[in-house]
């Protein structure tokens, strides 16, 4: 099947026992048994709800994998996996990861006796040299945010596969309209479902997709024991909200295209970072592993001032962190989403307080340019 006839049917049969064409919200913690030991497949709802594995069965179509876990947050999702390594096993992560994962990996896990290593992932020999005998798993972002920098999934999981190390990928960016890392040979695939695939700005939400048996064994073991399950309301607003992601996701692509082309044209911007332009350094590879170049464009300016007086000035793009919703965000990463990874740490890889991070919506784009052509000029 197609994209969108899976995103709109798989998981989500009519109600057998109502015909409600919509998988209703089991707003349910516990279900009875019919004796002792026999249940229909649910019997409290940490543990599973109907709800949420429709939506687990739903993710894992979209993304090309066997299983769907969904969790409370991103967080969660990639917290679940960095349980799956034990005290003295190290990990490599992606230098421009998202904030909130490198402090979680930095300020929390590193206590639990894990290592992370974070490397300039967009050149494969960098991670052939991180590699330690005491590696367990590779953590890409890919692209990352906000520079947009990719990795070649299917290379770096080349040189994993051979020496035993787990790749995930986390694919909040592309969404899986246009980017199936397991396709291209990763064990497993993360989201912020709170992003492109919940899409309405109104849902916080994670969730890990894979194919091995043994890992998803692992890994719904680590959800049902921490307990970071999202609700049923929420799974079901996600439900809802895949239903649209292709139709939301060709505009997205467009409007950003649009967005990022007339950004190139400003004397007044210094630099433009988008897949899709043939000035970014990965274009070729965005191609290759990717069928679009989705909704989010960087810029830099000259100086931190400018920079605050074009966010400041914008009308229709919200200053607000967060990301993929149908509305326009604007951004500042340095002391927004990145705040917490220090000065000089970000500086180093290019993150500067000059950046600005548009999330371009699904608004008319005439109206997004002209908003931005208003601020900035
Ligand atoms: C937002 C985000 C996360 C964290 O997800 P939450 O749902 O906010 O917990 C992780 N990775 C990326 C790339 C994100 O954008």
């Amino acid at each position: 099947m197609g994209f969108s006839t899976d995103a709109i049917h798989s998981g989500q049969p009519p109600d057998p026992s109502t015909g409600a064409v919509i998988t209703p919200i089991f707003q349910t913690t516990t279900y009875c048994l019919e004796e002792l030991g026999k249940d229909k497949g649910f019997v409290y709802s940490r543990s599973g709800n109907p709800t949420r594995s429709a939506w687990e069965k739903n993710i894992a179509v979209l993304e090309k994998g066997k299983y769907g876990l969904a969790f409370a947050s991103g967080m969660s999702a990639i917290h679940a996996v960095s349980k799956l390594l034990k005290s003295g096993e190290h990990a490599i992560v992606s230098n421009d990861v998202y904030g909130g994962t490198y402090r979680l990996f930095n300020r929390v896990m590193t206590d639990y006796g894990l290592e992370f290593s974070y490397i300039d992932m967009s050149n494969l020999e960098n991670l052939k040299a991180a590699i330690q005998s005491n590696t367990r798993l590779v953590f890409i972002e890919s692209p990352t945010n906000p520079l947009l920098i990719l990795t070649d999934i299917a290379g770096a999981v080349d040189i994993c596969r051979e020496r035993g190390i787990l790749v995930s990928v986390d694919n909040t960016f592309m969404s899986p309209y246009f980017q199936n890392p397991l396709d291209l040979g990763a064990d497993i695939v993360i989201h912020s479902s709170t992003k492109y695939l919940g899409g309405h700005s109104d849902v916080i939400g994670g969730v890990i997709v894979l194919n091995s048996d043994e890992l998803h064994d692992k890994l719904k073991f680590i959800q049902n024991s921490v307990g970071a399950v999202p609700s049923p309301f929420d799974v079901w607003l996600l439900l809802r909200s895949t239903k649209t992601l292709a139709v939301r996701m060709e505009r997205h692509n467009f409007n950003a295209s649009e967005v990022a082309n007339y950004l190139s044209r400003q004397k007044k911007i210094k630099k433009v970072i988008y897949l899709g332009l043939d000035s970014h350094p990965q274009n070729e590879l965005a191609k290759k592993q990717m069928r679009g170049f989705g909704g989010m464009v960087t810029f830099e300016v000259e100086s931190f001032e400018k920079a605050k007086d074009i966010m400041h000035r914008l009308k229709i793009f919200t200053l607000a962190e967060s990301l993929g919703g149908v509305e326009s965000l604007v951004c500042h990463p340095s002391t927004m989403t990145h705040a917490s990874i220090p000065k000089e740490v970000r500086e180093k890889y290019g993150l500067t307080d000059r950046l600005v991070r548009l999330s371009v919506g699904i608004e008319d784009v005439e109206d997004l340019i002209n908003d931005l052509d208003s601020a900035i000029n």
